[in-house]
């Protein structure tokens, strides 16, 4: 299967390294012909105003729409996580609204939240190492959304159908539970 990290900005080799450590190779997707052949596309953390721009200039937002109707999974981590929700508020920007979630970008206050926690997840690995780092908030999910885990009472990681969003960074952490997820999620549809 070829999996694609978005490489516009952000940590997209974090990403690399985590799917190098399952054994598979990512391919960097900084064009819409560099999504051909690709099953499966990380969105990566960093900045989604920066990455919205980008997307936008190289005609990825309606490739990746593309993508994703055409039955690409999609994990977004963090600013991927606002790329790929339905509104994104406080402040408003525009996103690929590919899931069915309500992200609220300054919810601490200054983007300056960043922590590590340690939470029970549905992925049934005991214990998920949670990297926040500047982290946004899921504020709502629609009706066909899972929440996975939960941290201090709010949804951090959620799915619906092939796509997968973390409001942390499973990126920056040694353990690979979250991305063999999405491997699997992208491979079987479940
Ligand atoms: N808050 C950042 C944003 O709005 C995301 C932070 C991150 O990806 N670590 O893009």
């Amino acid at each position: 299967m070829r999996v694609g990290i978005l490489a516009v900005q952000g940590d997209y080799e974090a990403h690399a390294d985590a799917l190098t450590r399952l054994g598979v190779e990512g391919v960097l997707v900084r064009k819409p012909a560099e999504l051909e052949g690709v099953e499966a596309l990380i969105l990566p953390g960093g900045e989604s105003t920066t990455q919205m721009k980008f997307l936008r200039e190289e005609g990825l937002d309606k490739a990746i729409r593309e993508f994703a109707g055409r039955g690409g999974a999609l994990f977004g981590t963090c600013a991927g996580a606002i790329l790929l929700a339905r509104e994104v508020r406080n402040p408003a920007q525009e996103s690929l609204n590919l899931a069915d979630i309500v992200i609220t970008r300054n919810a601490y206050g200054r983007q300056v939240a960043s922590e590590i926690r340690q939470g029970t997840s549905q992925l049934g690995q005991g214990q998920l190492e949670m990297v926040f780092i500047r982290a946004p908030v899921i504020a709502d999910v629609g009706k066909g959304v899972d929440v996975l885990a939960e941290s201090e009472g709010r949804a951090v990681l959620v799915r619906q159908g092939k796509v997968l969003v973390a409001t942390f960074h499973p990126e920056l952490s040694a353990e690979t539970t979250v991305h063999a997820f999405f491997l699997k999620l992208a491979r079987n549809g479940h």
